[in-house]
């Protein structure tokens, strides 16, 4: 692929993606006047269907006249491509890959700031003022009619301007920040602000500061000055919070030094690039295991593109990371480094900045739009060197990619479930690199069994570090048969008599604890004791769970919710059983039995605004919390120094899940967990409540053998033809009517049948209604092979096609799911 086109041809076409589920590109003739801006990447307005019209992107360009009718291209939007060859080819892998239309993929790359159409809704940004000065006529006219009307839809501009470039013009006045393009849920991201304390420069040599030490005669402030310059060579930078809470100094005694001006002041954003100055060197050493894996890195990096780093939990993979990073952009290339979202935190943010600086820029869903296009052009540009981001950060226009981290590579979380593109960018992440030449790193505690097969084949280099680092051993692992303290207590074993002595022990020591549950909310489900009834939710086959803090029933598949029962429904009595126990309530009872603690409960409840969850993770960090109670996300990346005890509350509920994979995520939950136990003060405890003491993927988390783990599981995969051996796609069938969904589920398995000898179903899932449509699913495994996949998946839409085309199912959706989570 090419951007430059030969200007010397009279009639050229261009194939346009447009951000639709339509299943192909479509093709336009290009007007003589727009020719000499034609280029690939570039957005394109056209019109499409009835009247509307869309920013599409100009796949390709062609000088040979289709055999059907074309439209003209009304515009071209931009004088640059917005993204480059490479992007488009990524995008057609993902969507022949995945099964979904380019349009699609288009539509999860772009920023919502590139992509008009003419039901995109503008709004006037109050920031810009009524300043017209600066704007042409014609960007007046709008500016002036959305600062009256404050929202306007591009069709209705189209109207009051009544040029024919009004894609070009919205364009300059979002460049501009005259206005933003309108997103549903688009909440008002708030820049998360801190005052940081520097030092003046002119005390930037040693004698200056000896000459101050001597000749000053507030001691107080000098001791404070001494705390900073402590904290500033150990941390790299310096918070004034962080300052005041080490130094044990007051807020005036700072301020007397800043007076003096030796001290200086600054409110700093913490994660904003502006601020930083650029650094590209890291400071810290690495101890000898850590050396030894680096260096079999590099010799690895000279024959293979993809290493595999399978590392015990606190082992330092971050430092490695980092000087990776470190030799690629020294190369003068671009690195790109993936985390799951939920652990993009302050914590990792603030390592990463420690050591790169201005050159590392973040890219998640907590930033809004405009920085979002602002980043997209700083990559385009080359200018960002680094990104640190979540799943769609592999979309960025990269230019120059040297290297991709993906860290926790068995995350669940870079699989994308809902809408498609159904990719895992992970697996994407290693095809976009060929397109490079780029090197890919992948990193886990608890490698996914895909990868770790992959090392074992030989497709990844495979590079182990078995120590944690400062020599602290892996924590203790014990396991609570709850079936003993059941036998003396009615009911489920929330918090056991041994859990409980051990966490009292434990915060008698000033240190703290963790305690994971699987299930949010007060009961997860409610039984009434006199007739059985259990309350569900009207549009989803599933039980409702009873929230606290909202005091309603919550469906947690469709996010609905419902007042709370009194009397049950079918008998009218008042007698509900409380079944099983989510945070909520796990929390309540902690707080009963230590009321003079500091609790906390991390999950997606307790952490809707913006901040909550850094906020909570400050405030654990510095020990203002005791006990941390939450879902997944207290599993995820963190490093607290004093936490000694971590509490499993309920393995058996890990481990009853009816997926082949169930029993990898377990392990990966429970030994993730396990590594927040004990990271710098010594080793950690980890207490697992179980009533199947004897299952094997509890030993294997107890003896923190992840090989065993892996021979074990990977020969229950072999036996019953599960990845890796097979390759899988899963398709779900929606409808509103549950025997048309039955009925095309067995005529499209009866197609299928014809050309695939491994098909489960079709059958009803686990829970066969949500949001009202009722869902049957047909499960295809097949060989591994490239060629063979190909060529089935085009069998698979064929068959799709051929089901809808009967009228009887023409609304029946069909959803392909590969390599599905
Ligand atoms: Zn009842
Ligand atoms: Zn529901």
């Amino acid at each position: 692929m090419s951007n430059s086109i030969d200007y010397t041809q009279q009639n050229l076409w261009a194939e346009v993606i447009l951000p639709l589920a339509i299943p192909k590109t479509y093709t336009y003739s290009v007007p003589q006047l727009l020719q000499p801006k034609l280029k690939t990447g570039c957005r394109a307005e056209v019109v499409f269907g009835k009247n509307k019209k869309y920013a599409g992107i100009i796949k390709s360009v062609s000088n040979i006249q289709p055999p059907y009718e074309t439209k003209d291209i009304l515009n071209i939007i931009d004088d640059e491509p917005i993204v480059f060859p490479q992007q488009l080819a990524l995008w057609k892998w993902i969507s022949e890959y995945y099964m979904c239309s380019e349009g699609e993929v288009m539509a999860a790359a772009l920023p919502t700031h590139l992509k008009l159409s003419s039901e995109t809704i503008v709004i006037y940004n109050d920031e810009y003022g009524e300043d017209f000065s600066e704007l042409d006529n014609e960007e007046y006219l709008v500016a002036e009619a959305l600062l009256l009307k404050k929202e306007l839809r591009l069709a209705e501009i189209q109207e009051i301007t009544d040029t024919v470039h009004v894609y070009p013009l919205i364009k300059k006045l979002i460049d501009k920040k005259v206005c933003f393009v309108w997103e549903a849920f688009n909440e008002k991201y708030k820049e998360k602000k801190e005052n940081f304390i520097f030092l003046n420069s002119a005390y930037h040599n040693d004698e200056k500061l000896n000459e101050l030490f001597n000749t000053s005669r507030a001691p107080k402030q000098m001791e404070l000055l001494l705390s900073f310059l402590h904290l500033m060579k150990t941390e790299g930078e310096v918070s004034q919070a962080d300052l005041l809470k080490k130094s044990g100094a007051s807020a005036a005694q700072l301020k007397g030094l800043i007076d003096k001006n030796i001290l200086l002041a600054e409110q700093r954003s913490i994660d904003r690039i502006k601020a930083l100055p650029k650094k590209g060197e890291i400071k810290f050493e690495l101890n000898e295991v850590q050396q030894k894996a680096l260096d079999e890195m590099n010799e690895a990096f000279t024959e293979k593109d993809v290493c595999l780093l399978h590392g015990v939990t606190s082992s330092g993979k971050t430092q490695l990371y980092m000087k990776q990073i470190e030799k690629f952009i020294a190369q003068g290339k671009q690195a790109l480094y993936l985390l799951p979202e939920i652990t993009l935190t302050a914590q990792i943010i603030r390592r990463l900045q420690m050591n790169f600086g201005g050159n590392i820029a973040i890219y998640h869903s907590k930033f809004n739009n405009n920085e979002r296009v602002e980043l997209w052009n700083k990559i385009r540009t080359g200018e960002v060197k680094i990104v640190l981001g979540a799943r769609s950060a592999l979309f960025l226009p990269f230019t120059n990619l040297g290297l991709i981290i993906i860290d926790e590579e068995h995350d669940a979380s870079f699989k994308q479930q809902e809408p498609a593109p159904r990719y895992n960018a992970r697996d994407a992440a290693v095809f976009y690199a060929t397109l490079f030449g780029a090197k890919v790193l992948m990193g886990s505690a608890t490698p996914s069994l895909e990868s770790y097969y992959n090392a074992q084949k030989n497709k990844y280099v495979l590079i182990t570090l078995e120590e944690r680092f400062g020599g602290i051993q892996l924590p203790e692992i014990k396991i609570i048969d709850t079936k003993t303290v059941a036998a003396s207590k009615k009911g489920k074993v929330m918090i056991s008599p041994q859990l409980k002595a051990s966490i009292e022990n434990t915060l008698s020591q000033n240190h703290q604890v963790i305690l994971f549950q699987n299930r949010r909310g007060y009961t997860p489900f409610l039984i009434c004791g006199t007739c059985g009834f259990i309350p569900r939710c009207h549009d989803c086959d599933v039980t409702l769970t009873l929230h606290k803090y909202s005091n309603k029933l919550h469906c947690h598949y469709c996010g609905k919710t419902y007042p709370k029962l009194i009397h049950c429904p079918a008998c009218g009595t008042v007698n509900w059983i409380e079944k099983n126990f989510g945070t909520e309530k796990i929390e309540e009872e902690l707080a009963e039995n230590f009321p003079d603690r500091h609790i906390a409960r991390m999950d997606v409840d307790a952490v809707k605004g913006k901040n909550a969850h850094d906020t909570l993770i400050k405030l654990f960090e510095q020990h203002r919390i005791d006990i941390l109670v939450g879902t997944q996300m207290v599993v995820k990346g963190l490093d607290f120094e004093k936490v000694n005890l971590v509490g499993i509350l309920d393995a058996d509920g890990l481990l009853s899940f009816a997926d082949f994979r169930v029993n990898e995520r377990a392990f990966q939950l429970m030994e993730q967990v396990s590594g927040r136990s004990g990271r710098k003060t010594g080793r950690g405890l980890v207490l697992i409540q179980a009533s199947k003491t004897n299952h094997p993927v509890l030993l294997f988390v107890q003896e923190h053998d992840y090989k065993r783990f892996y021979e074990n599981e990977l020969a229950e995969r072999k036996q019953f033809y599960y990845p890796p051996f097979s390759h899988l796609i899963r398709l779900t069938l929606k409808h509103r009517d549950k025997n048309i969904v039955q009925e095309a589920a067995y005529l499209f398995g009866d197609m299928l049948d014809k050309s695939f000898e491994h098909i489960v179903g079709p059958a009803s899932p686990v829970i066969n209604r949500i949001r009202s449509l009722y869902l049957m699913e047909i499960l295809i495994k097949q060989p591994k092979d490239a060629v063979h996949i190909r060529a089935q998946k085009k069998v698979i839409h064929n068959c799709i096609d051929l089901l809808k085309a009967e009228k009887k199912y023409k609304s029946v959706i069909v959803l392909p799911d590969v390599d599905p989570a």
